[in-house]
């Protein structure tokens, strides 16, 4: 389904929620392809301050490396202009932020100000097992610091206890769409794109949930 011909989805602005693992990386690109919208990595934004060498990277590093959050400050802070842009600029899917309600609660205040608040939340859903042996998979394919054993689970508990609470904040938005996290990457793409579909003919919001 191309959403962009269809003309569903145009300027669409979503948020991708998963803990580590449920493939939010791989959905956030091809979605972002799919209707033609900007892909807002927070992690890849963080990765390449460090990169950079900046204040902000130096800061980072250690959080990430730790498996830890960064603090929501400097995560705001470096989030706030890129989403204000690229509302602005006709859209956005969204992949790791927020992470916390207080990222949140930050963000959709600025954002519903600029009349650029994401419209659809979506929630990768998979189990702790097969998670880790994603996670354990990639450790190997790719060389990230993050990647080893006991961080991976830490990674895990964090979303568990920092990012879980945010799937009852956009639920009760009536925002959220549950998606099977565990089907065939074509599959959850096509499940979220008729979610958008639904919402971008449904402004008034409600009834979005599909499991
Ligand atoms: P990701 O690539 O999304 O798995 O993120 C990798 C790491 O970047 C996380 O484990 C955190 O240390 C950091 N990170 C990414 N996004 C955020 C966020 N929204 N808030 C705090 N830390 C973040």
């Amino acid at each position: 389904m191309n959403l962009r011909r269809s003309g569903y989805g145009r300027g669409m602005r979503l948020l991708l929620l998963g803990a580590p693992g449920s493939g939010k990386g791989t959905q956030a690109a091809r979605l972002a392809k799919a209707l033609g919208v900007e892909h807002i990595a927070s992690g890849e934004l963080l990765r390449a301050q460090v990169r950079a060498g900046t204040a902000l990277g130096a800061t980072a590093r250690e959080y990430l490396d730790r498996g830890d959050l960064v603090p929501d400050p400097l995560v705001i802070d470096m989030l706030l202009p890129v989403l204000e842009r690229s509302g602005a600029a006709g859209g956005y899917v969204l992949d790791g932020f927020p992470r916390t309600v207080e990222q949140a609660a930050a963000a959709g205040g600025m954002a519903t100000e600029r009349g650029v608040a994401a419209q659809l939340a979506v929630h990768l859903r998979a189990s702790e097992a097969e998670l880790l042996e994603r996670l354990l998979r990639r450790a190997v394919e790719l060389d990230r610091s993050d990647d080893a054993e006991p961080t991976i689970r830490h990674r895990l508990a964090v979303f568990a206890k920092q990012t879980a609470p945010l799937l009852h904040y956009y639920a009760d938005r009536g925002i959220l769409l549950e998606v099977d996290a565990m089907r065939p990457v074509e599959e959850v793409t096509a499940q979220i794109l008729r979610g958008v579909a639904r919402s971008d003919g449904d402004d008034a919001g409600g009834g979005r949930g599909e499991q």
